[in-house]
């Protein structure tokens, strides 16, 4: 190393963060991200990944993957603006505006780089964005890049978004205000209340930006949150991603037309990065097709969630207030947290701890995500851990 202020600097903060517990050894999965996953030569039953509806395993995505990488080959060689645009990136952004019911769909390499794309593309430094307090990192770091005038609004609260709308635009400061906000919070798998925001963004002229990476695919018989309420014509922009439910990698924007050409002339990481994967497009392509076809994987995964909570409600954990399947088990103290979560691993079960501040303090949880490849077996077993350490730990009696 060259600079004697690197390695300082690195020293010194590595040291803090692990004295301070906070240093995060990161895990290496030897395999497949299934219900099941194998770490350090065990296999423990998978409470932690995104894959929501198992596609991130399945033959199909795999087969079509494949077939494409033969036929594109495994880079797009370029960004989409000079030529790497090709064929199955078309495919993929038609099938998206199909899936969520727009008119068009701009498709980037995750679910982060659309947010940095799409939200310093809509507003900028003479505007201002309200956005909700619990909202994602990328709609936070998004928000910051823009440099337009950002509004915290307490989270899920109508009148609070009312009140600083009325602000906003009484003060005469802002060409644009935007709503921006999460369609299903991933901390407490509750969903945003969309028909209270349109009420206030109708009457105050606000742009709508929903963040649906966790309700595409779960909400909606599948296509998402805003599906759900039957607001495709109302919400401005509907972000998501495909590395969740559609178990790939890649994020999108759907719109109108207008709002997607001028996206892919203003979203940066879409001009200046290059596109995704053919294998990627494809196997997103698969999974879509599969989505708007059947509801059984989205079926699947529903009952697995109501049979978790269920059971861990019976064995007196408190779940919370999830509305989907996203089954956070609160159990509050953060060292209490941690060590509850290293029990459930060391009997069998990957469920990882949550805990400030990425969640408020003295809300640490264990945050479980069924999925639609989960069986019940699986389950029952992992609620039998549930029980064993919740007593051992007395979390539960
Ligand atoms: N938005 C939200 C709400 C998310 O939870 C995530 C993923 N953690 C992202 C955006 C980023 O998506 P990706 O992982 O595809 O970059």
């Amino acid at each position: 190393m060259t600079s004697q202020t690197l390695k300082t600097f690195l020293e010194e903060n590595l040291q803090e963060l692990k004295d301070n517990g906070l240093y995060n050894e990161i895990d290496e999965v030897q395999g497949p991200n299934g219900a099941k996953i194998q770490i350090d030569g065990r296999e423990l039953i998978n409470l932690s990944s995104n894959n929501y509806l198992g596609f991130a395993t399945d033959e199909a995505l795999i087969a079509r993957a494949n077939e494409a990488t033969e036929t594109y080959g495994v880079g797009a060689g370029a960004v989409r603006t000079i030529n790497g645009t090709q064929t199955i990136h078309r495919e993929l952004e038609e099938k998206i505006a199909e899936f969520k019911g727009t008119e068009a769909a701009i498709a980037l390499q995750s679910g982060f780089n659309s947010n940095m794309a799409a939200i310093p593309a809509i507003v900028g430094k003479n505007d201002a964005i309200l956005s909700d307090e619990l909202n994602h990192a990328s709609i936070i770091d998004g928000c910051r890049l823009s440099g337009a005038k950002i509004i915290r609004v307490k989270h899920q609260d109508m009148d609070d978004l009312r009140q600083k709308a009325k602000e906003a635009t009484e003060s005469g400061q802002y060409e644009k205000i935007m709503y921006i906000t999460d369609g299903v919070f991933s901390m407490d798998g509750n969903v945003a209340n969309l028909p209270g925001v349109i009420e206030v963004a109708e009457e105050f002229d606000l742009i709508t930006y929903v963040d649906d990476a966790h309700g595409s695919g779960v909400m909606g018989k599948g296509a998402g949150t805003v599906k759900h309420f039957g607001l495709q014509d109302k919400i401005d922009l509907q972000m998501g991603t495909l590395s969740k439910a559609i178990g790939v990698v890649g994020g999108y924007v759907a719109g109108t037309q207008e709002l997607v050409d001028w996206l892919k002339v203003r979203g940066r990481p879409f001009l200046f990065s290059t596109s995704l994967t053919p294998g990627a497009c494809a196997a997103c392509i698969e999974a879509i097709d599969q989505l708007m076809t059947s509801t059984e994987r989205h079926d699947k995964l529903w009952e697995n969630g109501r049979y978790l909570k269920k059971g861990l409600k019976e064995l007196g954990f408190n779940i919370g207030k999830s509305e989907t399947p996203i089954t956070p088990c609160i159990i509050g103290e953060e060292k209490l947290t941690q060590q509850f979560s290293k029990r459930l691993n060391e009997e069998g079960v990957y469920a990882k701890s949550i805990v400030f501040p990425t969640v408020p303090r003295g809300t640490g949880r264990v945050r479980n995500m069924p999925t639609a490849a989960h069986t019940k077996d699986m389950l029952d077993e992992a609620l039998a851990v549930y029980e064993k350490v919740g007593k051992e730990l007395h979390i539960i009696d």
